[in-house]
């Protein structure tokens, strides 16, 4: 091991005893007492001494004995600590690639405030390389999202489909004017092979993918492709991203692959819900919850649905933008093992005033994704009995990372505490 202070914590002390790490109030942290031997003995910790170099380092400086161990663990067991040489073979393969790792080296510095152990952080982000994510919509959302994913490490971004590129596709991140009249898939997927930092990893076919006879039968034609990591729903009509079809999603549920949600409808851009089949709620969820609620909903949606089709919808190329950032951040944070704010929830963002509030998406009993029976992560403790579009209700989310921090506070050893900046 290497011990590194994490260097995306800038270093401040307070006073001669109390150093904070970390400026913004999210990461922050304020260890102390530490004497000075201590605190100048932190500048040998960057990654380029091993353990015995730093015990002879410590010995040269007048520690006593143990104490460069006992400052090490204590800076681990804070997750202040990374290890410059962690995170297995797979993050020595991507260590290996010094051009791919500095196209990478921001979100490297990012995994590390969020990632506790040393050598998680690699880890994790060596893990992207090796997860397949589909995109299905490559309009002014999709496109820049799956370049966003890609650019940020994961190893196959997929997208899909139908139709050919139109002048109004064209996005910064996403559809290039160049290709202006290519089929969509492919000027998408392009896109995202652009931003990507790496060649993609060559495709492992396995041998059941093709000629399995059992996928002739109707059954089967509805079971998902295997080996999504996540597929992500970007539609490009409006009235799919407002009211997202609870069939469109039926082989995701049955085959228990996570999805999320993400578009544009008119002046409001939409982030969610991630869908966790069988634990939060779903787009069937969402429909008959609104069903529930209003009686003419299903109404609404089959005049909406037999519309004539416009061929230019409403979507502001920076509302498209920011919901493409924020969902490509909802689903890296999903890859990387967390559970964003988007699980069970929809985020949504309204021109001109541009401020993000969560609706939630509770499970219904009804729903066939059973979602209702397993008590759900989306669902709240019985306090929650507002109707939908009332505005406490958009606390959920709050109550539920309130209860996830809670437990990371727990969890912090004594000695240690959150700095109030
Ligand atoms: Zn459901």
């Amino acid at each position: 091991m290497h011990p590194m202070v994490k260097p995306a914590l800038r270093r401040g002390w307070r006073d001669l005893n109390t150093v904070q790490f970390g400026l913004a109030p999210a990461h922050a942290m304020v260890l102390g007492p530490m004497d000075t031997a201590t605190g100048s003995f932190l500048a040998l910790l960057d990654g380029t001494r091993g353990l015995p170099l730093l015990r002879d380092e410590g010995r040269r400086m007048g520690l006593p004995d143990g104490h460069v161990d006992g400052l090490v663990d204590r800076l681990a067991r804070s997750g202040l600590l990374d290890d410059a040489t962690g995170g297995g073979p797979a993050a020595d393969d991507l260590r290996g690639k010094p051009a791919v790792l500095d196209r990478l080296r921001p979100d490297a510095a990012t995994l590390s405030l969020v990632a506790c152990a040393p050598g998680d952080a690699m880890q994790l982000l060596a893990a992207r390389r090796s997860l397949r994510v589909q995109v299905r919509g490559a309009g002014r959302v999709g496109a820049v999202l799956a370049s966003l994913l890609s650019g940020a490490g994961v190893g196959e971004v997929d997208v899909r489909d139908v139709g050919r590129v139109e002048p109004w596709d064209v996005t910064p991140g996403g559809l290039p004017a160049e290709s202006i009249g290519e089929r969509r898939d492919m000027a998408a997927r392009r896109a995202a092979r652009h931003a990507a930092p790496d060649r993609p990893p060559r495709r492992r076919r396995g041998p059941q993918a093709p000629a399995d006879p059992a996928e002739d039968r109707p059954v089967n034609r509805l079971r998902e492709e295997p080996g999504h990591s996540l597929v992500i729903l970007a539609p490009r009509d409006g009235v799919d991203v407002h009211a997202p079809k609870p069939g469109a999603a039926e082989p995701l549920i049955a085959s228990g692959t996570p999805h999320l949600y993400a578009g544009v409808v008119e002046g409001t851009g939409i982030v969610g819900p991630l869908v966790l089949p069988g634990e939060t709620g779903c787009a069937g969820c969402l429909d008959q919850g609104r069903a529930d609620r209003d009686e003419t909903w299903p109404r609404l949606v089959t005049q909406w649905r037999c519309g004539r089709p416009r061929q230019v919808e409403a979507c502001d190329l920076a509302l498209a933008t920011t919901v493409a950032g924020l969902a490509a951040g909802h689903a890296l944070a999903f890859l990387d093992g967390q559970l964003p704010s988007s699980a069970g929830a929809r985020w949504e963002v309204s021109l001109p005033g541009f401020d993000w509030h969560a609706r939630p998406v509770w499970p219904h009993p009804e729903c066939p994704c059973s979602a209702a029976e397993k008590g759900a992560v989306g669902k709240g403790n019985g306090e929650h009995t507002a109707k939908d579009g009332e505005p406490h209700e958009t606390m959920a989310g709050h109550q539920r990372s309130t209860r996830l921090s809670r437990k990371v506070h727990a969890a912090r050893p004594a000695g240690t505490w959150r700095a109030h900046v």
